[in-house]
């Protein structure tokens, strides 16, 4: 065990590629070195130093419930004590299937992998094979898990360590991504009439979180479903982030839209380790053993991730939970932003219930350009100083901030006198 958490992440340097499993937690962008985290309860994080944190990371999006979350607690521990993992089927699995179908629209077959990334390039898959075309259409600054296909001008770690297209990806895979750039309806229809017959699928964040959070035009998801329509290519909602985070429904309900596919993660593994496809029956029973798609997984389905999504699905099911997380999201916003104007600092803030952006940018933020206009060195001392004040935000301004519902008024409180109390030391040059 180390004592300091620069001595752990000596150690984990030594045998971890950058000392980490995942890019952004190793401080890259805002330097320094990660804190280690020793344990978590509601809002808080202890590092092993001992030091508390507000944390609004909370695991990357999982944890609207906040960390050790009792049910969730109480029903893994009751999973485990009847076995792990048994390699066939059980009844959680259709449990927890039957919650999804009835509340997420679009979805009336799922299938449960074990990461975003799985479900991601499994629903791309099946849009290939249904429609029997290859090109895919993304756009600039929205991330959806790391499998190549989307690696071409990826948001999240990938644009934060400045790669959003990375090597190791054939010249045939970057030729089937088309990437374009967010919010800008007009491109989507020239790739159209470019390739009227060779588009897949179009896959977009609806409110893409990894370039920060940026919220679509009035209209724009809505026309992207009926050039899709037109084309006859499938429109996939990757709703790894915001599925049962912006309203139970996710995005899709929020926007009265219907996705032919949709990619769920995130807060349905309730911090355990799920992912999860769905949408028409006709689509989905493409998928083997029914049809001639491909697709498995050894931990799939698995009986604790099951257990820790439905647990916290069902305590999402109470009245007024998501009313509750939007106003402290607001009062969270609201305050920043103020804090910011006080200290005379350019910004544009967003928010969508309990996930939100903050960029240092002069301008409104609507897509990956107007995201990389703002300012990251300043944000950069903005991170420390709170994190020194004990609040943890992304170590990165490219990524959304999340609330749960064990954040209370009182961290909220704490937080805007810490965002205060830490401009007022930059603008001394402490
Ligand atoms: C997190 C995320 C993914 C990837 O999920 P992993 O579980 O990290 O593989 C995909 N899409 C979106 C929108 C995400 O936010």
């Amino acid at each position: 065990m180390s004592s300091s958490n620069a001595e752990a992440f000596e150690r984990a340097r030594r045998v971890i590629p950058g000392g980490v499993n995942s890019p952004v937690r190793a401080f890259k962008a805002v330097g320094g070195t990660p804190f280690f985290v020793a344990e978590a309860k509601g809002c808080e994080l202890v590092d092993i130093e001992g030091k508390p944190y507000i944390d609004y990371v909370m695991s990357w999006g999982p944890l609207i419930l906040g960390h050790a979350h009792p049910g969730v607690v109480a029903a893994v521990r009751a999973a485990a004590e009847r076995g792990t993992s048994y390699g066939a089927p059980t009844e959680a699995e259709s449990d927890l299937a039957e919650l999804v179908c009835k509340l997420v629209p679009s979805v009336e077959k799922v299938r449960f992998c074990s990461s975003g990334t799985e479900a991601t390039m499994s629903a791309l898959r099946l849009a290939r094979a249904f429609t029997k075309r290859a090109k895919l259409v993304k756009f600039a600054g929205c991330y959806h898990g790391h499998a190549d296909a989307f690696l071409i001008s990826a948001g999240s770690g990938a644009l934060t360590m400045g790669t959003p297209d990375s090597p190791g990806i054939t010249e045939g895979t970057t030729r089937d991504t088309l990437s374009l750039p967010f919010n800008a309806i007009d491109a989507v229809r020239e790739a159209f009439r470019a390739h009227p017959r060779e588009i897949a699928g179009v896959i977009v964040e609806p409110y893409p979180g990894n370039m920060g959070l940026v919220m679509p035009r009035p209209g724009y998801l809505a026309a992207l479903r009926e050039l899709t329509r037109e084309y006859g290519a499938l429109l996939i909602f990757d709703e790894v982030m915001t599925g049962f985070r912006v309203a139970p429904g996710g995005a899709q309900e929020r926007e009265g839209l219907v996705p032919d596919l949709t990619t769920l993660g995130k807060i349905i593994g309730g911090g355990l380790p799920v992912g999860a496809f769905g949408g028409r029956a006709e689509i989905m029973d493409l998928l083997s053993p029914v049809g001639p798609v491909y697709q498995a997984g050894t931990l799939s389905g698995n009986p604790l991730a099951m257990a820790a999504g439905l647990s916290t699905l069902r305590a999402l099911q109470e009245q007024g939970v998501y009313a509750a997380l939007e106003e402290t999201t607001a009062r969270l916003v609201d305050g920043l932003g103020e804090v910011f104007r006080r200290h005379g600092i350019p910004h544009s803030t967003s928010r969508c219930g309990s996930m939100f952006g903050a960029f240092f940018a002069a301008a409104d933020v609507i897509d990956l350009e107007s995201a990389k206009t703002a300012d990251t060195a300043l944000y950069a001392r903005y991170f420390h100083a709170m994190l020194e004040r004990g609040v943890y935000f992304a170590p990165s301004q490219f990524e959304a901030g999340f609330v749960s519902l064990a954040h209370t008024s009182d961290a909220v409180n704490e937080t805007l006198a810490a965002a205060d109390d830490a401009l007022a030391a930059i603008a001394r040059g402490a």
